[in-house]
């Protein structure tokens, strides 16, 4: 780890003998949570659009978007390989032979090494979870990104998540078991949680096991629920100087092993309401950094290697993985 922090770039450093970005895809699904399966309005911050602008685009063809998003991240970043990143809604939730055709699409790309695959953990079966685990047998790189958000079953009935704390639990197991790699997604500054809620949902999420954690402000985007509680000033909202110093507690308590893919989240600035500081990313990254370098830790500073996850097989093949390269 040569920073303080086990960042991704640094997990696909070690990993790839070559320089390898994410590249988004739109597949057009939707989400059991929106289209009345298992509820509707979605999650209460929800927005689809300002997690991924090209939402709105229906683009079916997952060829011409990798070969774009390929051309664009060659030229930004000169990366050589590319994983395709099927980010927008639950991109689980359809029948398996039309997943199959999608993911298979998109593995056939040039230059393309594996996917990411960001889905709600309530909507994830068996038989996909199988398929997906073929692939990394057959040396793909499979991640499966799964938003929690909060470990309290009253936060998740409050933002109206749709699921349970023990549902995320049970697949996680599920996709550890079959060796594949699970990214938990977390909220701080959620309504009604405190300091201390944030810090037992990341001891709740040490306990079953992870790979990697997202971490995002809750922020507030135009046309949601969120929005509405708001401006009706319901909705207290973390000042960057509290977020950044709460990541860092959650970083001096999370394993040295698990790959951090991000300390922040944002939307574009014609969508985003509050608070304004989310917007400037790269602010708030370097004030975490500067953070962990004034408390003087790393990563995994305030917990026992005895208290971390157990190691699955999955674990040691990534610790493997990460020693070797
Ligand atoms: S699970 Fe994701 S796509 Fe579905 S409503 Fe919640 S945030 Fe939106």
């Amino acid at each position: 780890m040569p920073g303080p922090i086990y960042s991704f770039g640094d997990y696909l450093k070690q990993r790839f003998a070559v320089k390898v970005h994410k590249v988004t895809v739109n597949a057009d699904f939707t989400c059991p949570n929106i289209d009345g399966t298992r509820g509707r309005g979605g999650c209460i911050y929800c927005n689809n659009v300002s997690f991924n602008p090209n939402t709105q685009r229906k683009e079916p063809d997952i060829d011409a978007q990798i070969e774009a998003g390929r051309q664009i991240v060659r030229k930004r970043t000169g990366a050589g390989k590319v994983l395709a990143y099927f980010q927008a809604y639950s991109n689980t939730y359809a029948p398996i032979e039309k997943l199959q055709s999608l993911y298979e699409q998109a593995l056939q790309c040039p230059d393309v090494v594996g996917l990411v695959i960001g889905t709600r953990p309530d909507c994830v079966a068996g038989e996909v979870l199988d398929l997906l685990a073929s692939y990394q047998q057959q040396g793909y790189e499979i991640w499966l990104e799964y938003g929690l958000q909060s470990a309290h079953d009253e936060t998740l009935e409050r933002i109206n998540r749709g699921h349970s704390f023990a549902e995320y639990r049970d697949t996680v197991i599920a996709t550890r078991k079959r060796g594949l790699k699970v990214c938990t997604h977390l909220i701080l500054g959620l309504p009604g949680e405190d300091r201390g809620m944030m810090l037992e949902t990341l001891a709740r999420v040490r306990e079953v096991g992870t790979d990697g954690i997202k971490l995002h402000p809750l922020h507030v985007v135009r046309h949601t629920m969120l929005a509405y509680k708001w401006r009706k000033g319901d909705i207290h909202l973390l000042a960057q100087p509290e977020y950044v110093s709460l990541v860092c507690d959650m970083l001096e308590r999370m394993p040295a092993s698990w790959v951090v893919h991000r300390l922040t989240g944002t939307a574009s600035e014609d969508l985003l309401l509050a608070p304004e500081w989310c917007v400037r990313k790269w602010a708030v990254i370097n004030a975490v950094y500067a953070e962990m370098n004034r408390r003087g830790c790393r990563q995994g500073d305030a917990i026992e290697e005895s208290r971390q996850m157990p190691l699955t097989i999955n674990s040691v093949k990534h610790l493997d993985s990460a020693l070797s390269c």
